[in-house]
């Protein structure tokens, strides 16, 4: 591997860095939770119309065009400079422009990658997490008034963002009958539906980002269906595999903004700059380093045309372990402070809490690490 930027790379990267300094250098991400979640929106709007999001993603839908490398320099350059974490919309963006038709693509991709459309993942069910193909929300196929139309019931939890979304990227059971990882389809459904219902929770981040979301003899017209009806597992799999790929939901940008401000509290003398605080930023900084460089070994494979594939499981663990390395050290280096304080010290540390636990946990990576990339018997 040649880690080295190709002349149009480093041109591209100059400019985004001109663009930060110019435009992100004031931008602060607010405490209030209600209040960040529309500045991190804003700043992802802004970052869009300057050209700088869904650079791999054909122009026809808003995008540039560009290999999957430049995703790595917009996260690095976002991480290194402090700026507010983005949305990271990679992975539904890139299962939309996968398995949509036309149509879908045309209508619905545009406004999911520039963020002018907020969209939310309905997979997690309170009776199927890690064994998600054993969901129970179902949609039968059912014709109103001439015309068919999915009615959907049951019951999501964990969603986020699904209290403000648009839309929902919803798995769902259309074939009761098949064997279970058969049976489930992925419809795109507006939250405006009659028969949706979102219901806020507030999390131990003190923010209400999830949501349980109930669905009463919600219709959509069968035109919502993504795929083919039975392809839902197959299609939420590589969704994961985006997901579980960290620059596709630009968590490298969020912890490396985490790791400036901690850079920033030895310098300012917030915190003692002792051995003890160099030692737990540098070990922050290897983590990240680690996770980065993997990353990028990720995105090579993309650029010679693979698809995300189990071996994004070993991306979410390193990004776990740099997500919690940072958090323990926020934690550990500001004591009381970081549960006092009006910043965001908390948060980081009960968001890096979570990375074990979203987008699969630490140990299904791990099943799949074992079962999928290595190879190893199921028992
Ligand atoms: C911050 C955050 C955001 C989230 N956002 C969303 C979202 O937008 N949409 C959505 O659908 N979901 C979302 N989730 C839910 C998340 O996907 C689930 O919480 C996760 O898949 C685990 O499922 P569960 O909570 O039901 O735990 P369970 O599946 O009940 O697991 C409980 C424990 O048992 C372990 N376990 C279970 N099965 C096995 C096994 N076979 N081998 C070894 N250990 C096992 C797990 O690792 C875990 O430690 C989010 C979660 C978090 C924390």
């Amino acid at each position: 591997m040649d880690f080295r930027d190709s002349p149009e790379e480093a041109e591209f990267r100059a400019d985004l860095r001109r663009w930060l300094e110019t435009n992100a250098r004031d931008v602060r991400i607010p405490d209030d939770p209600a209040e960040r979640a529309r500045a991190q929106n804003r700043f992802h709007q802004r970052l869009y119309e300057a050209g700088y999001i869904a650079l791999s993603f054909p122009s026809e839908y808003g995008g540039h065009g560009k290999p999957p490398t430049y995703e790595a320099i917009l996260n690095e350059e976002l991480a290194g400079f402090g700026a507010p974490p983005i949305e990271g919309v990679g992975h539904m963006s890139n299962a939309l422009l996968l398995f949509g038709t036309d149509d879908q693509r045309r209508t619905l991709l545009p406004g999911l990658l520039s963020g002018a459309t907020q969209w939310c993942q309905g997979f997690s069910e309170p009776g199927a997490g890690s064994d998600l193909a054993g969901l129970t929300t179902r949609a039968d196929l059912v014709q109103v008034d001439g015309a068919p139309h999915f009615r959907i019931n049951g019951q999501k939890i964990w969603t986020s963002f699904a209290a403000t979304a648009d839309m929902c990227f919803l798995l769902c059971r259309t074939e009761p009958d098949a064997p279970k990882h058969q049976g489930i389809s992925i419809l795109l459904v507006p939250m405006t539906t009659p028969g949706v219902e979102p219901r806020r929770i507030v999390n131990a981040a003190r923010n209400t980002e999830f949501a349980e979301v109930f669905f009463t003899d919600a219709l959509v017209p069968a035109s919502c269906l993504l795929g083919q009806r039975g392809q839902g597992w197959a299609i939420a799999n590589q969704l994961l595999a985006y997901e579980r790929g960290p620059s596709d939901v630009n968590f490298i940008a969020r912890i490396g903004t985490y790791l400036q401000s901690l850079e920033q509290d030895l310098a300012s003398g917030r915190l003692p700059d002792d051995d003890m605080s160099r030692r737990r930023v540098g070990e922050a900084y290897v983590e990240l380093r680690a996770l980065q460089l993997k990353v990028q070994r990720s995105l090579t494979d993309r650029v010679h045309g693979a698809l995300p594939g189990a071996e994004g499981s070993i991306d979410k663990l390193l990004l776990t372990r740099a997500d919690q390395c940072i958090g323990h050290a926020v934690m550990d280096l500001r004591g009381a402070d970081a549960v006092l304080a009006e910043d965001l010290s908390w948060d980081v540390y009960v968001w890096s809490r979570a990375s074990s636990i979203y987008g699969g946990t630490q140990q299904i990576q791990r099943n799949i690490v074992a079962q999928r990339v290595l190879g190893l018997p199921r028992h």
